[in-house]
């Protein structure tokens, strides 16, 4: 937790409701153990899409397809999006998903490890929505700044780890130490590449903003 949880229960009681297809999919995401965009995120995120009006969108880290359906809804007509998902399991699901949304000539699912794949795209994409393996995120940004075009907005998700990067690497799990530090090393690249320009916000469980600067 970053933020006090009754704020968090008073922030999340002022949601109103998606759409019946997209309620029903976060739900079975939540019954089922899927790490999805946190609620205060998804408003945060659609507020974020209208302005920015991206047209083609690139997330790395399907699972389920909950977070590509939902900003679907913000694109115009002809945009498109494209998502990168490895793990076996969750890739049929997210195709019956994107079926069920009636979304599948809007969305493109990827299967692969998110930096192969993202090595073999050409963007531009002025949206980019990064939320895979958390300890990746420092080795995905060089692909993810030569697909961003000028001017374009990069949401990166979950980069505060429930407020775990800024404990004593004594007080964490063995396995979770270089995750932190990767992602602190993250933080700090994003805050200081000459590139970009970016917000860290400790909103869900910590989310980076980043535009590219067009230099
Ligand atoms: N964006 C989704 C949640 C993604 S959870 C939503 O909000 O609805 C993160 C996903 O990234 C997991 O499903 C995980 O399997 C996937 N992932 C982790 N490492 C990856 C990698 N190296 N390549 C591709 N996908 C990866
Ligand atoms: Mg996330």
């Amino acid at each position: 937790m970053i933020v006090d949880d009754r704020m968090i229960t008073y922030i999340r009681s002022l949601e109103g409701p998606e759409n019946p297809v997209i309620e029903k999919i976060e739900q079975e995401a939540i019954d089922t153990h899927v790490p999805i965009i946190r609620k205060e995120t998804q408003s945060f995120l659609k507020v974020i899409l209208m302005m920015k009006q991206p047209s083609r969108i690139l997330e790395i880290g399907t699972a389920i397809g909950f977070s590509a359906i939902l900003m679907s809804e913000y694109l115009p007509e002809d945009g498109h999006i494209t998502t990168i998902e490895k793990y076996e399991k969750r890739i049929p699901i997210a195709r019956e998903n994107f079926r069920r949304a009636g979304k599948e000539g809007q969305i493109t699912l990827m299967e692969g490890d998110a930096l192969e794949v993202m090595r073999t795209l050409t963007g531009p994409y002025d949206f980019i929505f990064m939320d895979a393996a958390k300890g990746q995120y420092i080795h995905y940004l060089p692909e993810a700044l030569r697909l961003l075009s000028d001017g374009g907005v990069m949401m990166s998700d979950n980069v505060l780890q429930d407020g775990d990067v800024i404990e004593s690497r004594f007080a964490v799990e063995r396995r979770n130490r270089t995750i932190h530090s990767r992602m602190r090393e993250y933080l700090y690249e994003l805050k200081h590449n000459a590139k970009l320009q970016t917000s860290i916000l400790p909103l869900g469980d910590g989310v980076a903003l980043s535009v590219k600067k067009s230099i």
